[in-house]
């Protein structure tokens, strides 16, 4: 066996596109990978916020795209604005998405549909958009999808939200069958619950609030910050043997 005393984890030089770059998980994901040393193409639909100076504090370039997931048209702009930046692209984390709450039995298409189209069909297409780019490059790359508890479990009122996030589930094991052999790996990490606008409807209902924390076994939400090892794991050379895997974040939810 070779030791290596190369840092599994550094990502100097590469580029990373970040959707959904201004918020919450997002933003977070977007500053770890530049700490790590990722130039940072940011995908915001209303302005990147605050992520361009978190990315420029570290000393890397961040590149702002602005593009509406709510469709597919923007998918090609987003890796032709990349690739006219940095010249190439080397991860891909889709991490942009909504949630809409209902009961079954009053939910909505526009519900429906809103939530399968940012939270899936982009997802598949800029994954695609990605993987033949990295093709084109013979570099090989890293395509994390954001997966949720809602991969695994049914959840209630979100009908949509579990069909489209189970569905990233198995859309990382079927890309990851496809083109590991391309030296692309294809990963997914699953947030437990996390303190971000997408839960603020949760955390402001005071018993869901205490339910929630009484069964996370750390005793606490997630904060961005509890996704920056897993996404630059992901993201880097450390984790090149891993493919279709699922990586839960969660504070152990999923093991209670
Ligand atoms: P958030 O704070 O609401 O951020 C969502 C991000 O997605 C925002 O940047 C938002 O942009 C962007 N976005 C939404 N619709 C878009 C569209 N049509 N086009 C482009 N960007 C769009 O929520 P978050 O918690 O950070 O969520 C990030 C990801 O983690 C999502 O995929 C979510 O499902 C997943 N997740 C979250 C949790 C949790 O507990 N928070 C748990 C599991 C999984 P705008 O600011 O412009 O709306």
């Amino acid at each position: 066996m070779v030791f290596s005393t190369v840092n599994p984890f550094d990502l100097s030089g590469k580029v990373a596109i970040v959707t959904g770059c201004n918020a919450g998980l997002g933003a977070g994901m977007a500053t770890a990978l530049a700490q790590a040393g990722c130039d940072i193409v940011g995908v915001s639909r209303r302005g990147p916020g605050n992520t361009p100076a978190s990315v420029a504090a570290t000393g890397r370039r961040f590149i702002d795209v602005r593009a509406d997931l709510a469709s597919i048209a923007p998918v090609e702009d987003i890796v032709r604005a990349a690739l006219e930046a940095c010249g190439r692209i080397d991860v891909l984390v889709n991490n942009a998405g909504i949630i809409r709450r209902c009961d079954a039995l009053e939910f909505a298409p526009d519900d429906w549909d809103a939530v399968m189209d940012v939270n899936l069909k982009s997802v598949f297409f800029l994954a695609q958009a990605a993987a033949r780019q990295f093709v084109k490059q013979q570099s090989g790359g890293k395509i994390i999808n954001i997966a949720s508890m809602l991969s695994f479990q049914g959840g209630v009122r979100v009908a949509s939200y579990t069909a489209a996030k189970s569905g990233v589930l198995g859309l990382t094991r079927l890309l990851a069958n496809e083109w590991a052999p391309r030296g692309i790996n294809v990963n997914a990490i699953a947030p437990g619950y996390m303190a971000t606008a997408n839960t603020t409807a949760l955390r402001e209902d005071a018993e869901r609030n205490e339910a929630i924390i009484g069964r996370i076994p750390a005793g606490r939400w997630g904060t961005s910050a509890d996704l920056a090892g897993p996404v630059v794991f992901l993201a880097s050379n450390a984790s090149d043997y891993v493919h279709g895997h699922t990586l839960a974040v969660d504070g152990g939810w999923l093991t209670r």
